[in-house]
């Protein structure tokens, strides 16, 4: 099993988790395993389930399984879908009986650094960070007022309209010096392609249009068409 979580660069506990395995289980040859395709596993959505006790189960943001999985339709889940949950912890055998744990998280407020990107917005709630299987950050709001979305740097308008993998409606700005950032969910869009913009103008209204949980919007600072963290760009 070693040897396999090594080759695949998955760990031994999700080849364990998804196979029914223990320390113990010897392989033999011709034996067929399931490999998790990222680090992370596979759940198979069961009678019962939803997105956010998957996700409480194996201690993720449910965005995080939404955004991986393309999921359109958060509200419904078929029952038998193979589900890849990123990152997730394997549960652990439970022997004295335990409260569920909140699932709220508190509000993570930014201390913003330099940078040629301003916040996109005026909501300041991080809900979820950058990581190796979230390209981007997520801010969200409270209520239902949506906020506006502002240009984060001056530059050109290359996308404006409905991704159907899962952004919705977004609207993509190409600036100076190879970056592209990334606004995604929105319920408005004010710009269209071939709009010069500049800093702090509005570009539309926060939403959560396309693969969403709820109002917020997925956030991407892109250099040569790679992810990076926003965070490390943002004034
Ligand atoms: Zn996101």
């Amino acid at each position: 099993m070693y040897g396999i979580g090594e080759k695949f660069k998955i760990s031994v506990d999700a080849i364990k988790y998804v196979n029914n395995l223990t320390d113990y289980s010897v392989l033999k040859p011709g034996q067929k395993i399931t490999i998790p395709p990222v680090s992370g596993l596979i759940h198979k959505v069961q009678d019962g389930d939803t997105l956010q006790s998957i996700a409480v189960k194996y201690d993720v943001p449910s965005q995080a399984i939404a955004d991986f999985n393309y999921i359109l339709d958060v509200s419904t889940l078929a029952v038998g879908t193979e589900l890849v949950v990123p990152g997730a912890k394997i549960p652990q055998p439970v022997y004295i009986p335990t409260a569920v744990p909140s699932i709220i998280t508190p509000p993570a407020y930014v201390d913003v650094g330099d940078g040629w990107c301003m916040w996109p917005t005026t909501a300041r709630i991080i809900t979820q960070y950058f990581s190796w299987y979230h390209n981007g950050i997520d801010i969200a709001v409270a209520g239902s007022n949506m906020p506006p979305m502002y240009a984060c740097g001056g530059g050109v308008v290359v996308r404006a309209g409905w991704d159907p993998w899962g952004l919705g409606l977004h609207v993509r700005i190409s600036h100076a010096g190879g970056y592209e950032t990334v606004y995604g969910h929105m319920s408005k869009i004010y710009v269209s392609y071939g709009d010069e913009v500049e800093q702090g103008e509005t570009i539309g209204l926060m939403g959560s249009t396309g693969n969403s949980t709820g109002p917020h919007v997925h956030f991407m600072v892109q250099y040569s068409g790679v992810a990076q963290n926003p965070l490390n760009y943002i004034q």
